[in-house]
């Protein structure tokens, strides 16, 4: 786990939580079940904590029928995005989910609950405690990438009045290091803010 995401994940205001219970009771996956399944068969430490918890629902409309708001939600979403195949969606949920809404391994639950909602771009039930402070975390992730490649125009204006070899070297440092700080978010779409 990046630095990043444990200082988020310690500055996160669990009091936020509704314990509604609904990330647990029905969940997805960006991979497919069938690729879980040959990652767990692989020894992915991931796919076998997530498939020693989580069951499949036999089908979408079964999950459906679970929490409609949250599967509709995921599937509309998909569509937009361009990537929604039914065959390649599965949903699951926990075993140890009890009807309270409470876990029944809190103590010795896994990291992937301990860590959820993971980072803000987390896909989170509709409703979710967590949903409006999720999004200024991504707000103030967004403005401190804006703020990088402003500092990157600048380092190239200086570059173009320096012509001294050794602040020029000092120069492409801070640009290298302002360079990774977008780069951490790349995947998150930080080369489009
Ligand atoms: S869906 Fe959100 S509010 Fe509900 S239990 Fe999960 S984290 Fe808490
Ligand atoms: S193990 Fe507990 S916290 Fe994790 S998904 Fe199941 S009920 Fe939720």
């Amino acid at each position: 786990m990046s630095v990043y995401e444990e200082n988020y994940l310690s500055k996160r205001p669990q009091e936020l939580c509704h314990m509604c219970g609904r990330c647990c009771r029905v969940v997805t996956t960006s991979k497919p079940y069938f690729e879980l399944l040959k990652l767990k068969a692989d020894g992915d430490v991931g796919a076998c904590e997530f498939l020693k918890i989580f069951k499949p629902f036999a089908s979408i409309d079964e999950a459906r029928a679970v929490d409609k708001e949250l599967v509709d939600n995921i599937v509309e979403k998909m569509i937009a995005d361009g990537n929604y195949d039914k065959d390649k969606l599965t949903f699951y949920t926990c075993k140890y989910l009890q009807k309270d809404n409470l876990c029944g391994i809190y103590e010795e639950r896994p990291d992937l609950c301990r860590h959820c909602p993971s980072t803000p771009w987390v896909i989170v039930p509709p409703g979710c405690g967590f949903e409006g402070w999720l999004f200024m975390e991504r707000e103030k992730i967004k403005a401190k990438i804006r703020k990088a490649k402003e500092d990157l125009l600048e380092m190239k204006v200086l570059k173009s009045k320096n012509q001294n070899e050794e602040t020029l070297k000092k120069i492409e440092a801070v640009e290298a290091k302002i360079q990774g700080t977008i780069d951490l978010y790349k995947k998150y779409g930080s080369y489009d803010w």
